[in-house]
């Protein structure tokens, strides 16, 4: 057996500690293992995991269907770059582009690449199609927006931790605030260059955000009547995650651009794509954009296993029906409650805002409160809690999740 098998978790933290840059700041729980909705620490101790790696993991940990179609691939034939066609990249670029409605995909491997190709293939459109003068296009984003880490993302971020100290910045994007028609309005109506309006459908970083119902579908008809891309970062928020297959079908909208990363393997590997139709996604042309690793056999192979599940196991109908349930909960308990104040989301993603200051630790101290009681979560933004649990779950599973919940709040009421 090896050292690593045997680390108990103060030595896994320690080590970690040591070696790894400290770029995050996780609770203490090392986990060792994972089966649907459930995981394991190094000392074999069982949680729920009430955060699915950020809606990463929707069909639940371990799918054997997603493994299963990952092993076998992995032994077949793994990378060979897009210098030369591989036998699974067509097949799952036939059925991603029928499965979500679109002519063409573009591969890619995380969510901040897939944002980074959505902007450029929106900027191209701009200079070919839509006749912006070079250097010139702009791109509407939006106010608390979270869509990745690349030195372009972070330049239109205004989280400061995100952001500052990693200039000079990318220029060509202006910031409006979010939920806000008028605003977005505005701005199409008095600048003369703007290529598209990229927006999450719920801002689930900034702690779990809901636009006013109507936001989206008119959003997406201000776009089009001014000749402008919406681009969806569906990256959280797609696969089932909020009811529906993706976040903005609950207001019938097919976004121009349409981005796609975490649950689109269940979790299981990194797989990314962007989505357009062919008017758009043809201003890319050989040698103009590309990733080794983008479109490789073993990422096609897993996500078309990992949408199957989604399919078949009817993992949105599961997410709006366990959702609802989830919110009557919470709000019966928020009612009578001085340390939550509400609790909001859509399907299965959801959030509690604790009663305290941003700055305070009450969050993180509910956290790991839970977390001895068998629940992981983490605070976002100091006083959210977001709480998104594996879409295969169950509802007696569900409520007992809810048990712990509310029994841990219980306990930090004064
Ligand atoms: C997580 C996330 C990203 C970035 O994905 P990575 O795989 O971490 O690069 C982009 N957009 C949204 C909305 C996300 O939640």
């Amino acid at each position: 057996m090896s050292v690593l098998e045997t680390l108990g978790s103060k030595d896994a933290i320690a080590l970690e500690d040591k070696y790894g840059a400290h770029n995050y700041h996780p609770l203490p729980v090392v986990l060792s293992r994972g089966e649907g909705v459930y995981v394991w620490d190094a000392e074999g101790k069982k949680y729920y995991d009430f955060l699915s790696a950020y809606s990463a993991v929707n069909q639940g940990h371990c799918h054997p269907k997603i493994i299963n179609a990952m092993i076998a691939q992995a032994q077949k034939l793994t990378l060979t770059s897009r210098a030369f066609y591989n036998d699974q990249l067509g097949v799952y670029e036939e059925y991603i582009t029928k499965y979500f409605g679109f002519d063409k995909v573009l591969p890619m491997n995380t969510g901040a690449e897939a944002v980074e190709t959505a902007i450029k293939i929106c900027r191209k459109w701009a200079y070919e199609r839509k006749g912006i003068a070079e250097q010139e296009a702009k791109i509407i984003v939006c106010e608390n927006n979270f869509h990745g880490r690349t030195t372009t993302i972070i330049s239109f971020s205004n989280d400061e931790n995100a952001r500052k100290n990693f200039g000079p910045y990318t220029a060509g994007f202006i910031k409006i605030a979010y939920d806000d028609l008028d605003a977005l309005e505005n701005v199409l109506k008095s600048e003369e260059n703007i290529a598209g309006f990229l927006v999450e459908p719920i801002q689930g970083e900034a702690g779990v955000y809901v636009p006013s119902e109507g936001y989206l579908a008119k959003a997406k008809q201000l776009c089009e009547n001014h000749n402008v891309l919406f681009i969806a970062d569906e990256v959280q928020t797609g696969i089932a995650r909020t009811g529906k297959l993706l976040a903005v079908n609950h207001e019938d909208v097919q976004p121009d651009i349409l981005i796609l990363g975490k649950a689109l393997s269940g979790g299981a590997y990194p797989v990314s794509a962007v989505l357009a139709n062919d008017e758009i996604m043809n201003v890319i042309k050989p040698g103009q954009h590309g990733s080794t690793f983008g479109g490789n056999p073993v990422a096609a192979a897993v996500a078309i296993a990992a949408l199957e599940v989604v399919e078949k196991e009817n993992l949105a109908e599961n997410a709006e029906k366990l959702g609802r349930l989830f919110r009557d909960k919470l709000s019966q308990y928020c009612n009578h409650s001085n340390i939550v104040k509400l609790v909001r989301g859509k399907g299965l993603l959801n959030a509690i805002v604790i009663n305290d200051t941003e700055d305070s630790s009450t969050a993180w101290d509910i956290c790991m409160a839970m977390s001895e009681k068998g629940l992981l979560a983490k605070p976002t933004h100091g006083n959210i809690i977001r709480f998104a649990p594996p879409l295969v779950m169950n509802e007696e599973q569900l409520l007992d999740c809810v048990r712990i919940i509310t029994e841990t709040l219980t306990e930090f009421e004064k």
